[in-house]
């Protein structure tokens, strides 16, 4: 569902052009595949790149955050480089650390509706599709509460509603508990995975926490020092879990 080939990143930081050094690559020759289906951690410590391989899944590197992205990165077949992530919105959904940061309204439902303003969908499905999704993600009795009174856990959840209702068929969560208690984080966590299992929703998701989430995961991606190079696997063997 999501395979890079040979995929690097670099930014060019001015600091790094006037002392006219090249900067070191964000990410280095990545290579992997992440079937349809899975939820695939990405793990690593902070500035290692994690943020960057999502962005390259979304679009958002190199079309927003600017970056050089060498190599290819396909989702279903279609590149993120030639294609803008408006364009990816009925396959891609994403989501960040800060679910505030993310909202566009004021309610839970108008939020919902939201997400799908740009696909030119008949009322009629465009409701249907948040009412599935309040069902799906338990936000039904809060439909009409104002985003800004929910707990964190809740908000985050909304968010992740938000991205929901065009369909995509990949998710892409960049620390999405990071900001959360451990009972609301299992509270997104157990959501993320009835998306995978009753959907079939391919989930990619960066946490550093990884105690947290590695039960969760059908495959973890390790990126083990700056630049270094992706080791895609299992998580109870490379964690000894
Ligand atoms: P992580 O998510 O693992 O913390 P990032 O992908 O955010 O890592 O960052 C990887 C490296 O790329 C870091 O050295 C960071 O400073 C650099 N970087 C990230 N985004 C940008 C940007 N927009 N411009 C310049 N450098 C960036
Ligand atoms: P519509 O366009 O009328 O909403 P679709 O054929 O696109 O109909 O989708 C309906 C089916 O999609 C239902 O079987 C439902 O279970 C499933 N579905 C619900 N939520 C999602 C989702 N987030 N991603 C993919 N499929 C979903």
């Amino acid at each position: 569902m999501i395979r890079f080939e040979h995929v690097s990143v670099h930014y060019d930081s001015e600091a790094t052009a006037r002392a006219g050094e090249a900067p070191p690559p964000a990410l280095r020759e990545v290579d992997l595949e992440i079937p349809e289906g899975e939820l695939c951690l990405l793990v690593g410590p902070s500035g290692v790149g994690k943020s960057t391989l999502l962005g390259t899944v979304s679009g958002l590197v190199p079309h927003f955050t600017g970056g050089t992205l060498h190599g290819r990165v396909t989702v279903a077949g279609r590149d993120t480089r030639t294609h803008k992530p408006r364009e990816m919105a009925d396959l891609v959904g994403t989501v960040g650390q800060d679910p505030l940061a993310h909202f566009v309204t004021d309610t839970v439902e108008d939020e919902l509706a939201y997400g799908m303003e740009s696909l030119g969908l008949p009322p009629a499905t465009m409701r249907r599709r948040v009412e599935e999704t309040l069902d799906l993600l338990g936000l039904n009795e809060l439909r009409e509460r104002p985003i800004t009174t929910l707990s964190g856990g809740q908000q985050q959840r909304v968010a992740i509603g938000s991205v929901l209702t065009p369909h995509p068929r990949v998710l892409v969560l960049d620390e999405p508990t990071s900001a959360l208690d451990p009972a609301a984080a299992e509270e997104v966590l157990a959501v993320l995975q009835r998306l995978v299992h009753d959907l079939g929703t391919t989930v990619l998701m960066a946490e550093h926490r990884l105690e947290r989430v590695v039960h969760y995961a059908d495959q973890v991606l390790l990126l083990p020092e700056p630049g270094a190079r992706a080791l895609l696997g299992d998580p109870a063997e490379q964690m000894g879990v």
